[in-house]
């Protein structure tokens, strides 16, 4: 079965075929940079990243624009209270972002496009709406008029018959059910930041940001456009009032929306108070590949309920995997090739790409990856595995990393990505994980356990000695 993805457009899970040659023309809405984002926001960036690499695996090349919007009211609030200029505030916002985005193994899109570097798009886009008859002013704004735009609503899928022209409405954010129409333009006010255009001095709003940005990078149809289901009204809706309101053309052929991740049951939002940022989790001792696993772990359209039981399950299946991955790179097996071991490797990996070309099903990836981890090692315990089948066991695993890269802890992972996936001489800290498992082994009266580390470790030349300060190694 091809790539399919489900559509919040169409409301139904379609192929995906991008309109021009293999490359994919991507607009995902990025962060507002006011605050540290949290772990919610980092959901629909993990999402973002996932999707873009399965996209690669499957062959095509991306060309993918992020926005930052570094100019909004809570931009202001905030950056005058902290006593900064808007430009030192989100500069601070922005790089604390892409740390963020960098821990949790982010890639950064082709473009990412700052909102106050393109006031001269935004602008361009508004002439267009005003020559059109789809704008007018208001006490300096300048509005975009809903009732010029008949296909209003059809993404969120929602009649708004009923709307009253000239119901307008200022602010970014506002009431859901509610469409009214919205600002383009804000006018000067005091102690605001503000641009001269021909139609006043003011500030951008929200939605223009993103369909103007969208458009000059990639053209007037899109191959898909990405955020979170929050954004779908209005914002998404509204981008594409304002886009097809100046194309007269489709402005995104897919439209992928990610759900929430909630906290006891409430969505996690900065407004609640309910958050935990990355940095907060990397403070009290998370690794950075556990919140990404995590994130990644429930199939993005699917509420993703945040537990520290979850996190820390989490935190156990990458060592799970960490564990099998050492186990086949020091074991040593007997030559050959076992073809039965060959083809549960091969189905391993045609399941995964099942889960994932199903709309990035990531449930189901994974539950390929821990069947096969499990059949492996029963393998291995039974002497049924081969000194050959290390390199099909090693391409499972480089799949999974293709996609869920969580597998090389934070402190290796630019060292060892220069390593093959097998063989080598292994990471001191390696080593020092095996000891401490080893200890822990020890501790819980696991003898075979520990007795086991031991030798998998003497089989790569490492020697244990045991002292009264602990445990000392040595290379043979
Ligand atoms: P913002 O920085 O508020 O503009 O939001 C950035 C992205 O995070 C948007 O795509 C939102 O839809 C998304 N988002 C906000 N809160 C959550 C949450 N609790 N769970 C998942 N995504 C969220
Ligand atoms: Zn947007």
């Amino acid at each position: 079965m091809p790539l399919r993805f489900y559509n919040t457009l169409t409301q139904d899970v379609e192929v995906f075929r991008p309109l021009q040659d293999n490359t994919v023309r991507m607009y995902t809405c990025g962060p507002t940079v006011y605050n540290y984002a949290h772990i919610g926001n980092f959901r629909a960036f993990t999402f973002q990243d996932i999707l873009r690499r399965w996209l690669r695996y499957r062959g095509y090349q991306l060309n993918h624009v992020m926005n930052v919007t570094d100019v909004d009211d809570k931009i202001i609030v905030n950056a005058a209270q902290a006593k900064k200029s808007i430009k030192d505030y989100t500069a601070a916002f922005t790089q604390a972002f892409f740390e963020d985005a960098a821990a949790l193994r982010l890639e950064r899109p082709e473009h990412v496009a700052p909102a106050t570097q393109h006031i001269s798009q935004m602008v361009e886009a508004i002439q267009n709406l005003a020559a059109q008859g789809c704008t007018y002013q208001s006490d300096g704004s300048t509005y975009f008029r809903i009732s010029s735009f008949p296909e209003y609503g059809k993404l969120s899928h929602n009649d708004f018959g009923g709307i009253r022209s000239g119901a307008r409405v200022d602010v970014d954010e506002y009431d859901k059910a509610d469409a009214r129409d919205f600002v383009l333009w804000k006018a000067r006010k005091e102690g605001e930041p503000a641009w001269d255009t021909p139609f006043g001095p003011g500030r951008p709003g929200w939605h223009i940001e993103c369909s103007a940005m969208a458009m000059s990078y990639l053209g007037e149809t899109l191959d898909i456009h990405a955020g979170g289901v929050d954004l779908i009204f209005p914002h998404h809706e509204n981008e594409i009032a304002q886009s097809e309101s100046i194309t007269h053309k489709p402005f995104a052929r897919y439209w992928l929306h990610s759900e929430h991740l909630q906290i006891e049951s409430q969505k996690m939002s900065k407004s609640l108070g309910n958050f935990y940022t990355v940095r907060d989790l990397l403070e009290m001792g998370y690794q950075p590949e556990a919140i990404r696993y995590l994130l990644a772990s429930v199939p993005y359209r699917k509420k993703l309920n945040f537990t520290f039981e979850g996190l820390k399950a989490a935190t156990k299946s990458i060592e799970r995997l960490r564990d099998f991955e050492l186990r086949l790179t020091t074991t040593k097996f007997p030559p050959g090739s076992n073809p039965e071991i060959a083809g549960r490797s091969r189905a391993a990996i045609e399941q995964f790409e099942n889960g994932m070309d199903d709309d990035l099903n990531t449930a189901e990836a994974l539950a390929a990856i821990y069947e096969y981890v499990r059949a492996m090692n029963t393998a291995i315990d039974e002497n049924r595995f081969r000194e050959d089948n290390r390199w099909d066991a090693a391409r499972v695993l480089e799949i999974f990393e293709c996609v869920f890269d969580c597998l090389k802890p934070a402190d290796q992972a630019i060292a060892r990505s220069e390593e093959s996936p097998v063989g080598g001489t292994l990471p001191d800290s390696d080593i020092e994980r095996l000891i401490e498992q080893r200890t822990a082994a020890k501790k819980a009266r696991d003898f075979q356990k520990a007795d086991a580390i031991r030798a998998q470790l003497l089989e790569q030349g490492i020697v244990l000695e045991d002292t009264k300060d602990g445990v000392r190694w040595k290379r043979k």
